[in-house]
């Protein structure tokens, strides 16, 4: 592959602490582009006012170079596809919308789970309330895509074919939600789009959201980028790595006094990248010879670093 052709992206959102769970989805997405000869892009998913915080960017940036991390263009460092702050990025957002066929919607969350007998936590499938018009024209109205019909199927690279259809098993999704945030779906959409991504590779957890990105990209005419979904860190219970399994976050390595290069070992351990006899590398020097297709994921005790942090 020509070095130009890639252009990969690292898009965390600055609503907590990078876990070890988002460093090893960025070594990795670092990895394939460095592997390719490619370039990173770093973008701060910001669109949620509510929960982004700049302290909070700041800190995940120290903490990705800390790792030995670097990306070409991104808010700290500048570049030609900018700005890179969805929270900047907004006039892009309505300029997408207004070429999309959408209605508004006044439905609550809640609302939506009671008609639908959803469990918590769980997105029902929206089945058109408002699709005539907002029931409710007097509360704050949410925007929604007129999804059209049809199977999509995207070729992962990790996953293999995903097969769903959108308008049936998810519906007419959110572009914009009530409280006037872009959502996700949308951002990710134009971003990807207006910074020449030509792949991306994120966590598993978003696997499901990418056939309505795919239709999106189809429907505004832009191209769809090569996907990899990583598997996520699982704790001993098969649950998402969390601070509640022993597992401190990568601020808490970097102040606690870790060598980043024990970080990177254990992360590369965790994913059959290196001998389990390997307790120190750099992140550079897995590049050599790096190829997606041969992450195997292994278990590890990620309760080692909380000791690494002291020694
Ligand atoms: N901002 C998303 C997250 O932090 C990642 C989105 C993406 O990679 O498409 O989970």
């Amino acid at each position: 592959m020509p070095a130009s052709i890639y252009r990969g992206r690292y898009a965390p959102s600055p609503t907590g602490r990078l876990h070890l769970g988002n460093a090893r989805t960025a070594l990795l997405a670092w990895l394939d582009a460095r592997a390719a000869g490619g370039a990173l892009v770093m973008r701060i998913e910001d669109v949620d006012h509510q929960r982004s915080r700049a302290d909070l960017e700041a800190r995940l940036l120290t903490d990705l170079r800390w790792l030995g991390l670097d990306w070409d263009e991104g808010p700290d460092v500048g570049g030609s596809f900018g700005p890179y702050r969805q929270s900047e990025r907004e006039d892009h957002y309505a300029a997408a919308l207004t070429r999309l066929e959408t209605y508004q919607c006044s439905c609550s969350r809640r609302e939506l789970r009671e008609e639908a007998h959803a469990a918590d936590g769980e997105e029902p499938v929206y089945r058109g309330t408002c699709r005539e018009g907002p029931h409710h024209p007097e509360r704050p109205l949410a925007i929604r895509w007129r999804t059209p019909p049809g199977v999509v199927t995207v070729d992962d690279r990790l996953c293999g074919p995903q097969v769903q259809d959108v308008a049936h098993e998810v519906g007419d999704f959110l572009l914009r939600r009530r409280d006037q945030a872009w959502a996700y779906q949308l951002a990710v959409v134009v971003d990807d789009a207006e910074m020449a991504i030509t792949d991306v590779v994120r966590g598993a957890d978003l696997l499901l959201s990418t056939p309505r990105q795919v239709l999106l990209q189809r429907a505004l005419g832009w191209p769809t980028p090569r996907y990899a979904h990583v598997p996520l860190i699982l704790g001993p219970d098969g649950a998402k790595l969390s601070k509640r399994h022993g597992a401190p976050d990568l601020s808490a390595l970097r102040e606690g006094g870790a060598r980043p290069e024990r970080v990177v070992a254990l992360l590369a351990r965790s994913l059959g990248l290196v001998d389990a006899r390997v307790e120190v590398i750099a992140a550079r020097d897995l590049i050599a010879g790096f190829e997606l297709a041969r992450i195997r994921p292994v278990a590890v005790d990620w309760r080692v670093l909380a000791d690494a942090a002291r020694s």
